[in-house]
């Protein structure tokens, strides 16, 4: 029997490599069988045969589309958990379902099981909507009926398969199997999930509070005028750092803190307000984006909501002074120049914090954890602090080793002269190479590298040529081009919710430092573009091996400037400044006692220690504009060394670099790193991704592996 209408479906594959892929079709088998013939997407032509795992019956094309992309969303353990309940559904419904597919020969046999004739959707084949259960605010159940039971999947995934009986939905947790072996036992034993709704045939009448949809609406309008805003800006900001004529950047400055200012008076009125005032409390019935935006600008308007515009302009005041103190001081070399005006940010910020409502998960933070929120949501000192004494308690000894080593790394050749030519050639490989879009990207030049998100389809990084120094432009690039991936890969749908500001700079750190470092100085990248190096830069390379290319790009060197140090001991630049900058916060140290703590932590840690405070505690911009952000650098490669973890169980990173093969690297990196981070906070996030909580093993693991070997220790 064929069922008129529901010809569309959403579906999901599980390809060889375990991997799920997800699409839509109006015919499943056919479908299928175009995957398995090589004919399908392009992500499943390397992994035939694929096996289906999950379908879903639509009315509609459109709504099959929607259903795909959210299934696209889920993390690959929640795509797991939806196969294994669809199985877990079918077999207990007595339908011929084998759970046993590890044997290649079963791949692409399933269909008939999955799709059985008597499975008719229709009156049999129903949607519910859940309210209020314990922990899914709605949730969606698909039923089909089997052995005189209705049984049915909660889209949540937190309850694997539920029953109904006498009008009453129970959910069956936590394992299947004991349902399959006696339904009736374990439905009783089931917990009953509050507030179930009969199923109807039709999706009951959801009644919502006219007017907090109606200021919903308001603020996703608000949202819209204001991401222009931003955007405009963002290109002026753009123009200003690399083509703006001298003297038009005046006017253009000007022109921005206009735009500056129209957003924040969007922010301000009496009406935006009201409408969050009316949404918030509705928080629960809100889908994920919207939950997310509303809490978010909720969280802002309470920071800031004792701030008088005379307070603000104050503000800005004082970090414009600071800014243009600390050029002067570190022209002059002379900490005493900066020293007044730090005092002013720190006193700035305190007090900024001082005025601050919040939101009740954020209630007893200390300021100096307050600060470093708002750049990490969620992080705090106490895990800081642990995950920094983990690193120097592994590192120290082990760059000591390295200091002490015999082993000679060739470096005479990244010096050698290489033409402004050249680099764009060596700049326009890489990012070709790595997936960067160009129709959706660009790049350009400037003394300090940045990117900027200036739009979804709008996204533009700059480098530096050094005539002596290629690789300076080579992992600006790379770095670069990371941040810029995660830009262009991000949801549509979080943009258009205006939500892609919400993951932190330690996540978007992570993924610039994923390419540059994890990729970029492998050993299986540096086979993969010595090639194509060669070529384009044959005087520079005439005499230089692959090995010694990976070599010198690995050289552990402790050295006095941040932006210049290697992988290695960079940590360490990162943990004096949050050392530093703790201390200033909470009183224990002043401002007039930085330069000399600085030479002392470079000292201990570095076994160096800058001859001036150019070198020292001027180099860097940051404190101009208060504190809390170095760590998120630092955070970066402890998040990635997880991930990298992860996604080495999952894929033959090293041969897909080798192949040149990102499409399958930044389909991972889209799955699994960038899909859940403007929703969630970094220690869940990354939790999510790899199963276990933060932890900065994975990054000293991998240091110590790589340097002792490298260093011949
Ligand atoms: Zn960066």
């Amino acid at each position: 029997m064929k069922a008129v209408g529901y010809e569309s479906f959403a579906y999901m594959v599980e390809c060889r490599d375990h991997t799920y892929y997800c699409g839509w079709t109006n015919s499943l088998e056919h479908r299928i069988a175009q995957h398995n013939a090589g004919k399908g997407a392009k992500y499943t032509r390397s992994r035939e045969p694929v096996r289906l795992v999950y379908f879903e019956r639509y009315l509609t094309k459109h709504d099959a589309m929607s259903r795909e992309w959210h299934l696209k969303q889920l993390m690959h353990k929640e795509k797991r958990q939806l196969a294994d309940n669809a199985c877990a559904l079918l077999m207990a419904a007595g339908f011929p379902v084998s759970r046993k597919y590890d044997r290649p020969a079963a791949f692409g046999q399933s269909i008939p099981a999955l799709i059985p004739d008597n499975w008719v959707p229709g009156s049999e084949f129903v949607r519910v909507n859940v309210q209020d259960g314990p922990q899914a605010d709605v949730a969606i159940a698909w039923f089909a009926r089997g052995n005189g039971w209705l049984l049915g999947l909660l889209e949540s995934a937190l309850y694997p398969v539920v029953g109904l009986r006498d009008g009453e939905l129970y959910y069956l947790a936590p394992s299947p199997a004991a349902f399959i072996s006696n339904p009736d036992t374990y439905i009783e034993m089931g917990m009953r999930l509050p507030g179930a709704g009969m199923p109807k045939g039709a999706e009951p009448e959801e009644k919502m509070d006219k007017q907090w949809m109606e200021s919903l609406k308001r603020i996703r309008h608000d949202c819209a005028e204001m991401d222009m805003y931003r955007r405009a800006a963002a290109i002026n900001s753009f123009d200003l750092e690399t083509i703006c004529p001298p003297k038009g950047m005046e006017e253009l400055g000007e022109v921005n803190a206009f735009l500056d200012t129209q957003a924040f008076r969007i922010r301000q009125t009496p009406e935006f307000v009201e409408a969050l005032r009316n949404v918030y409390p509705h928080l629960q019935e809100l889908d994920e984006v919207d939950r997310v935006l509303i809490r978010s600008l909720n969280r802002a308007y309470l920071h800031e909501k004792h701030m008088t515009p005379e307070m603000k302009h104050e503000f800005a005041l004082i970090y414009n002074r600071a800014y243009i103190n600390w050029e002067r001081a570190k022209k002059a070399s002379d900490f005493c120049l900066f020293r007044d005006s730090l005092a002013e940010v720190l006193s700035a910020e305190q007090k900024k914090i001082a005025i601050r409502e919040h939101e009740a998960d954020e209630q007893d933070l200390d300021p100096y954890d307050q600060m470093l929120g708002d750049y990490e949501r969620g992080m705090n000192s106490r895990q800081l602090d642990a995950c920094f004494e983990a690193c120097k308690a592994r590192l120290i000894p082990l760059l000591r080793r390295i200091q002490a080593s015999k082993k000679q790394i060739r470096t005479d050749f990244l010096s050698r002269p290489v033409t402004d030519e050249a680099q764009r050639r060596l700049t326009e490989y890489l990012l070709d190479t790595i997936g960067f879009d160009r129709e959706r990207g660009m790049y350009t030049l400037t003394e300090h590298p940045f990117t900027m998100d200036a739009g979804r389809n709008n996204v533009r990084i700059t480098t530096h040529f050094y005539p002596n120094n290629f690789t300076s432009s080579l992992y600006s690039v790379m770095h670069e081009g990371g941040h810029a991936l995660f830009a262009l890969l991000d949801r549509p749908e979080h943009y258009e919710g205006f939500i892609t500001g919400e993951r932190t700079l330690g996540m978007d750190e992570s993924v610039s430092r994923f390419y540059e470092n994890r990729i970029g100085r492998s050993r299986a990248f540096i086979h993969l573009i010595y090639p194509r190096v060669r070529e384009i830069l044959p005087d520079v390379m005439r005499d230089v091996t692959e090995e010694e290319l990976y070599e010198a790009v690995n050289l552990c060197r402790a050295s006095l400037i941040r932006t210049d140090a290697d992988e290695f001991t960079y940590t360490f630049h990162i943990i004096i400044r949050y050392e530093i900058e703790k201390e200033l916060v909470s009183g224990s140290l002043t401002v007039d006692g930085i330069p000399a703590r600085w030479r002392e932590k470079y000292r201990e840690y570095l076994g160096i220690e800058p001859e001036t405070d150019r070198e020292g505690a001027l180099q860097d911009v940051h404190w101009s504009s208060g504190f809390g952000y170095f760590p998120t650098y630092a955070l970066g490669n402890i998040y990635n060394a997880m991930y990298f973890n992860r996604m080495r169980q999952e894929l033959d990173l090293d041969g897909c670099i080798m192949a040149g093969d990102f499409g399958t690297i930044n389909g991972w990196m889209e799955a699994n790193v960038f899909a859940r981070a403007d929703l969630e906070s970094p220690l869940k996030w990354i939790e999510d991704i790899c199963g276990r909580p933060f932890t900065p093993d994975d990054f000293l693991d991998y240091l110590e592996e790589k340097y002792t070997k490298l260093y011949e220790l």
